[in-house]
């Protein structure tokens, strides 16, 4: 059974169809580890690599093969029909327009090629969709992606987001661009939370008034858990949790940065515990998952029923970066509807923004 979904933590260039990366390669002679789909699917599937930074690798070969326009454009039409026939009915995708210049596209183009794959994927399946822009939290240009999205905002750009190794590269190192974006009325969602600890996320929250937690896992470090329930919280986790930060929680990726087994994760205990969680795919293609899949893994594992699956998307749909009436549409119209055929009892009021 496959139930509408709302994803809002997806990286363009960690989802690209494996025949795709392939023929991209062949294009402009990159060599691939692997030149037949299946085996570089099975390659690019980093299960159990236990590191955030061996995860990362893998984007070495996805970034190589999209840097003409046509390819941008080509992938990113490719993940919104690939989510849409998922069951996706809204997507945030995010990538880093900056990592896409090598060949000389100017930072403008790589966003303008992005959003025309986006608007096609978008024409033929009907799927609502907003583009993040990421700056790499390395790095020192995060003011120009801060502008860059300031530019494209209106069109299709809705956030702006820090990606890329956490550890030693806090979110407020990067506040000028942070308080640009936010001035000019653009939502943030930042990286936190996944490996940096909890100085990290209290940056994140406290410092640079994030409106979303990319995963956010490691809140459960200021949580004490007793028998596999969170009993109480310090004042970072009770901070998150009673404003309902909504954490864009990737259970899969989290399993393969962290050498997790699928009964490890504390995405149940945060759902439960009345956090604001979301569940996303990350990486489609490094953690060979799906929303469907994503969800399949909470149900067996965490005890996830189709009310628990309704509430995460009702949380997601809120803390989307789109209009409300684009909300309330999806929710009256395919969410609410297929979730009460599909036998959930909850979901009784409409969207109200966020
Ligand atoms: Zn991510």
């Amino acid at each position: 059974m496959q139930l509408p979904s709302v994803v809002l933590h997806e990286h363009l260039d960690g989802g690209l169809r494996p025949a795709t990366v392939v023929e991209l390669a062949a294009a402009v002679g990159h060599v691939l580890p692997a030149d037949d789909p299946d085996d570089l699917a099975d390659w690019f599937d980093q299960g159990r690599s236990g590191s955030l930074e061996r995860y990362l690798e893998a984007f070495v070969h996805t970034v190589s093969v999209m840097q003409t326009a046509e390819a941008i454009t080509r992938v990113a039409r490719e993940a919104v029909e690939d989510l849409a026939a998922d069951g996706v009915v809204y997507a945030e995708i995010r990538f880093a327009p900056h990592l896409l210049t090598r060949r000389g596209l100017s930072p403008d183009a790589v966003v303008e090629a992005a959003l025309s794959g986006m608007a096609a994927g978008a024409a033929k399946t009907g799927m609502d969709w907003g583009l993040i822009l990421d700056a790499m939290r390395q790095d020192d240009d995060s003011l120009d992606v801060a502008r860059l999205a300031v530019r494209h905002a209106g069109h299709g750009v809705v956030g702006f987001d820090l990606a890329g190794p956490e550890a030693g590269f806090p979110p407020d190192r990067h506040l000028a661009a942070i308080r640009h974006v936010q001035e000019a009325g653009l939502h943030l969602t930042l990286h936190a939370g996944e490996a940096g600890g909890l100085a990290s996320l209290a940056s994140a929250v406290h410092r640079c008034r994030t409106e979303r937690i990319g995963h956010g896992v490691e809140v459960i470090d200021d949580c004490t858990v007793r028998d596999g329930e969170i009993v109480s919280l310090g004042p970072l986790a009770a901070d998150i949790r009673d404003r309902r930060l909504p954490l864009e929680i990737c259970v899969s990726s989290n399993l393969h940065t962290k050498g997790w087994l699928p009964g490890d994760h504390p995405v149940g205990m945060l759902h439960r515990a009345g956090f604001a969680v979301t569940l996303n795919t990350d990486n489609r293609l490094m953690s060979r998952t799906s929303m469907s899949a994503e969800f399949e893994l909470v149900r067996r594992h965490q005890g996830f029923d189709v009310d628990d699956l309704l509430a995460v998307t009702r949380t997601a749909l809120d803390a989307a970066f789109c209009p409300v009436d684009v909300k309330r549409r999806l929710w009256e119209d395919v969410i609410l509807p297929a979730y009460r055929s599909a036998g959930a009892r909850g979901g009784v009021s409409a969207p109200a923004g966020s």
